[in-house]
């Protein structure tokens, strides 16, 4: 394996920039560094606290021209999502600062005499994240806002491609006032993370990523005895039942799967049609589809940039072939465009069953599973038989109903006539194969806590 990232435009597959590892005595200072900024940080009142993270915003907004072009190079997505991504980094660290106070301070516990009781949220220490290309910036920075604001340091392993990202990201923290070394970018192999979640300096791990890359890091946080937090993808349904606003919902289901040119995790992916309503929806949302335009994600106009890497594109047309293989319909797209970059057409399956690549795992892009349900009961039965269970959607006009049928989905966050997407008030994460832990919201900002208890007699 190389001993560097690599960062390649996936428009063009021109090398942007290599980035050497990080050798031993790198890594070495920067553990140190982080210890030192920590005991730093970890001693600061919350309002300066809260003045950092307003310098942050600001800071974001005033380079997110720079910092999205950036990330449209290195990762494909458009550059009005790229614009958009570094908005929602400012919008949820204004959040944070905003809201955050109160959800960390010390909790009042009532008392049956005089004693004094409380629960106070500390800080632990710094946290290993190893995050993903697909939001180079979102996904750090909500692992990171939450994490930092209570205290801690925080160490970033980014994925290789988005290196950049990874280093433009950095120099605003560092910019911002935060203690130097608070925020660091560790460059490095996997057996270095290892070494780096063994070492005494990393409290805990928060990763972002496949569930491979999961259940390798949380197996050596284990062993170490050390938290961790994963957040692994998923599979969401998009359930739409016969009494659902159809062309509101189709056109939620466009956004839904193509964003991103459908590389995100919490997504619609398999769409689950009750059987009055299916072939509308189906006709509807393949014509739809149709009109998305793939390209150059410089170009204002283009609807889908091409995918991050070309390793993942050819992984994804596998499983396009193994489901029609199998006994699913290709409705739409379905072939690699030809050329230097690494584009996808928009691709719908239809008649796609349990058992079928589309349906079982997770696809990382811009394929659409249409699934037919005789009723509700069946739609809610299929919506839970995946391995994940990270977000869900339901389309009726029925509020009351929905609520009721929320309750029997299991997965982290249940979308009503609307798309599954992460807030900086409601918490994000996943059961089942989609991981454990929450990040934003009050859940977020005391993951990383020791939430200790006090009691004065
Ligand atoms: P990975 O999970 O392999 O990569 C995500 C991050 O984990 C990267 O920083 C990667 O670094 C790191 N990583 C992987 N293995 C280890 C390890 N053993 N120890 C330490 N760090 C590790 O995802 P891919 O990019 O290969 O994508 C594969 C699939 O994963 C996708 O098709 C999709 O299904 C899923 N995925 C889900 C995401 C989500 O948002 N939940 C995001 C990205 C992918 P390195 O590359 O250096 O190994």
């Amino acid at each position: 394996p190389a001993a560097a990232a690599i960062s390649r435009n996936p428009a063009n597959g021109a090398l942007i920039a290599t980035y050497p590892f990080q050798t031993p005595a790198e890594v070495e200072s920067l553990l140190e560094a982080s210890a030192a900024a920590f005991r730093l940080w970890r001693a600061t009142a919350i309002e300066e606290r809260v003045a950092a993270y307003r310098r942050l915003a600001g800071n974001l907004r005033e380079r997110s021209s720079a910092l999205a072009a950036l990330i449209t190079s290195e990762m494909g997505k458009t550059i009005g999502e790229a614009r958009a991504e570094v908005e929602k980094c400012a919008a949820t660290i204004d959040w944070i600062a905003q809201n955050g106070p109160p959800l960390i301070a010390d909790e009042p516990v009532a008392a049956d005499n005089d004693d004094q009781i409380y629960v106070s949220y500390l800080p632990i220490g710094t946290v290993l994240a190893v995050m993903p290309w697909n939001f180079p910036l979102w996904q750090v920075v909500r692992a990171a806002g939450p994490i930092m604001f209570s205290g801690n340091g925080f160490v970033l392993k980014h994925a290789p491609n988005v290196m950049g990202s990874a280093l433009a990201l950095q120099q605003v923290y560092e910019a911002s006032g935060f203690p130097k070394g608070l925020f660091a970018n560790l460059n490095s192999d996997n057996e270095t993370v290892a070494r780096a979640i063994e070492d005494s300096r990393i409290a805990a791990v928060t990763l972002t990523g496949s569930m491979r890359a999961g259940s390798a890091v949380a197996a050596t946080a284990g062993k170490a005895l050390k938290k961790s937090l994963l957040e692994l993808g998923g599979s969401d349904a998009f359930v739409v039942l016969a009494d659902a606003d159809l062309d509101l919902a189709v056109k939620a289901g466009i956004q839904a799967r193509f964003h991103n040119a459908g590389q995100v995790c919490l997504a619609a992916k398999r769409f689950i049609l009750e059987a009055p309503i299916a072939e509308e929806f189906t006709r509807k949302f393949v014509a739809a589809a149709s009109e998305l335009k793939v390209g150059d994600p410089l170009d204002p106009s283009t609807d889908l940039g091409p995918m991050a890497r070309f390793d993942l594109r050819d992984e994804l047309h596998r499983q396009v072939e193994r489901s029609v293989a199998a006994g699913s319909a290709l409705l739409l797209g379905g072939r690699k465009i030809d050329g230097p970059g690494n584009f996808y057409p928009p691709t719908v399956l239809g008649n796609v069953k349990q058992g079928v690549a589309a349906y079982d795992e997770e696809t990382f892009g811009p394929v659409a599973a249409i699934v037919t349900a005789n009723d509700a009961e069946q739609a809610l039965l299929l919506a839970n038989s995946s391995d994940y269970g990270l977000g869900g959607n339901l389309w009726t006009r029925d509020i009351p109903r929905a609520l009721a049928l929320a309750r029997r989905i299991e997965t982290g966050g249940v979308f009503i006539n609307g798309f599954s997407a992460s807030n900086a008030r409601i918490p994000v994460g996943g059961v089942k194969k989609s991981g454990y832990g929450r990040e934003l919201s009050h859940f977020g900002l005391r993951e990383f806590t020791n939430a200790q208890a006090v009691w004065a007699r």
